[in-house]
C-alpha cells in the first residue's frame, strides 16, 4: 500500500468517477492509501474521451478533491 497525498488521482473526484461507490475506491479515499498497482478511469472532461486510465499515485492539474 502507498500513502496518498492531496493532488494524487486516488484522492481526486474524477478518479473512478463513473462508479464512486465501488468499495475499493471508497476504501482508498477513506484510508488515503492504495495498492501500488491500482488503476482506474479518469472522468475529467479533458481525459474521458481518450478513456484515460491512471494509477492512484498519478496526478494532473485537473485535480479536484473527492468529497
Ligand atoms: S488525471 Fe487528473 S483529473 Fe484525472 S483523476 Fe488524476 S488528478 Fe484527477
Amino acid at each position: 500500500m502507498i500513502n496518498l497525498t492531496e493532488g494524487q488521482c486516488g484522492l481526486c473526484a474524477h478518479f473512478g468517477e463513473a462508479h464512486p461507490q465501488e468499495p475499493q475506491l471508497v476504501q482508498i479515499r477513506t484510508s488515503r492509501s492504495a495498492p501500488e498497482q491500482y488503476v482506474d478511469s479518469c472522468g475529467h472532461s479533458d481525459h474521458k474521451l481518450d478513456h484515460l486510465r491512471v494509477s492512484a499515485i498519478s496526478g494532473c492539474d485537473g485535480f479536484q478533491p473527492a468529497t
